[in-house]
């Protein structure tokens, strides 16, 4: 008998008939006798009309909130009605998805009464994506005559600090617990149908794990209960060489190492939380990701040994949007011990991430990468505590830009892998605006104009021959 987490990402619940098909899915498992936790993340898009919605009543748009409230009531009772036959269990589904919503428009109502929108209040309003989905999946499972419940994080004891967008699960005490919660269910033959990305503060409020975080919620279960594996079901057949919606000849990747598929993932391949692999790394459980619509493929797997193919310099590459450069300079940094320190201090201070960093020999400036949306929060950062102190004389930004980043084991110690890379962009004519490698030598990253980056992204995978391997 295996122990297997499962989640179901966005396009995998995209629609009724995706729903259904995933809960067959299910079932096949069960019935060759796995005990199955899913993981499940908000209908495709329904986290970033969220995100919208949280806005507009911020502003006090009463109207939008109204119609956005019909419109996303009707998107998940059409969901339902299609992935789930029995009319009893539909109309119980109603009744769930009724009060669901009602709860999340005095959230809103809430938020355009204060006319703030702080960022718990905020993840108040993105977690009604998951707290929706998750009850038709269930619906759905109990359709087939399975014997299925749904939980939120908070609810199976995934607790985390209150670091409300991006809160970070405090591990020790979300294992005991969600082991205590969840291990006698699945002995019963339960299976266990989890809300992705949300979880809770210690006096229950609600937190979220940052994008992308049901993969990440899957793994925190996965490593609690010892699974056997924890499979990342999307619509791709796996981790492949580049993203096939950019290069159409991308191949899967049979079998990457833990260390490789991070590095892939913080540069941005499959979407996936830039921390959602730790939780497995540390308790040594194989992740694999797999196609919910081809299942017959068994996907990526990644483990722990690193397995370096002759022949096989770079695995992958992949492109982030959404980031920003920043530049910070003034003859007062040169030769001056500590600039860089408190450059990063206090933009660490203020939870503010950065991707990427280089500092020219001279060093009168010091460049960095970070998320489009920290931009201003960034920039106003260095302002208040470092300007007009005689260190730094100019703060400058460019916001459309993107990070193209090669990735490969077989990077380490391989002479000429750069110049073939720079010379594989130069050939297009596009020009790169800051270059880092990390001391793992397993990626070599680069900023280009954001209108440049699926040609450079191309011009790599060629270079490589990725397509044949
Ligand atoms: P999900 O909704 O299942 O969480 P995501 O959108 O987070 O799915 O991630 C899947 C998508 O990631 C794919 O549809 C693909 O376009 C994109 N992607 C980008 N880079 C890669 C890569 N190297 N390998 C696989 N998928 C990638
Ligand atoms: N729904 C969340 C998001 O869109 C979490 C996830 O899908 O992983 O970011
Ligand atoms: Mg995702």
């Amino acid at each position: 008998m295996k122990k297997i987490v499962m989640k179901f990402g966005g396009t995998s619940v995209a629609t009724g008939k995706n729903i259904r098909h995933v809960a067959n899915l299910i079932a096949k498992y069960v019935n060759q006798d796995y005990r199955i936790v899913a993981v499940v993340s908000a209908l495709d898009g329904v986290t970033d009309k969220l995100i919208e919605a949280a806005e507009q009543a911020k502003k006090g748009n009463r109207d939008y909130i109204y119609e956005f409230k019909q419109k996303i009531f009707e998107k998940h009772l059409i969901a339902a009605k299609e992935a789930i036959e029995k009319e009893r269990i539909q109309e119980e589904m109603e009744q769930i998805l009724k009060t669901t919503i009602d709860e999340l428009e005095k959230v809103l109502k809430g938020i355009i009464y204060v006319g703030e929108l702080t960022p718990k209040s905020r993840d108040s309003v993105l977690s009604f994506g998951e707290r929706l989905s998750t009850p038709i999946v269930c619906g759905a499972l109990r359709d087939l005559e399975l014997d299925a419940q749904f939980y939120t994080g908070g609810e199976v004891g995934i607790v985390t600090d209150s670091n409300f967008g991006e809160a970070i699960p405090l591990m020790n005490l979300t294992k005991h617990q969600v082991k205590e919660k969840i291990d006698p269910l699945l002995e019963k033959g339960t299976v266990l149908v989890v809300t992705g990305f949300i979880a809770a503060t210690q006096d229950g409020i609600t937190t979220t794990l940052g994008r992308g975080g049901s993969d990440y919620t899957a793994t925190i279960i996965g490593a609690a209960l010892a699974a056997d594996e924890v499979w990342i079901w999307t619509d791709v057949d796996g981790l492949m060489t580049s993203d096939p919606k950019i290069v159409p000849s991308a191949k899967m990747l049979p079998e990457l190492s833990f260390q490789e598929a991070t590095e892939m993932t913080i540069f941005g391949a499959k979407a996936m939380h830039p921390r959602a692999l730790e939780p497995a790394i540390e308790e040594n459980i194989p992740v694999r990701i797999r196609n919910t619509f081809n299942p017959e493929n068994p996907g990526t797997l990644l483990v722990k040994e690193q397995r370096i193919k002759l022949g096989e310099i770079v695995k992958a590459v992949t492109l982030i949007k959404s980031v920003a450069l920043v530049n910070v300079s003034g003859a007062g940094m040169v030769g001056a011990p500590g600039t860089a320190a408190k450059v990063f201090d206090a933009l660490g201070r203020n939870n503010i991430n950065i991707l990427m960093i280089s500092q020219s020999v001279s060093e009168a400036n010091i460049s960095f990468v970070i998320k489009r949306s920290l931009l201003e929060k960034a920039v106003s950062t260095l302002e208040i505590a470092l300007l007009g102190k005689g260190l730094i004389r100019e703060v400058t930004t460019e916001d459309d830009i993107c990070v193209v980043a090669v990735v490969g084991a077989g990077m380490k110690g391989t002479p000429g892998v750069a110049s073939r890379i720079f010379t594989a962009i130069a050939k297009k004519g596009i020009n790169v605006r800051m270059i880092a490698q990390g001391s793992s030598e397993l990626n070599i990253s680069f900023v280009v104009k954001e209108t440049d980056g699926e040609e450079a992204v191309r011009a790599i995978h060629e270079e490589f021959e990725l397509d044949k391997i």
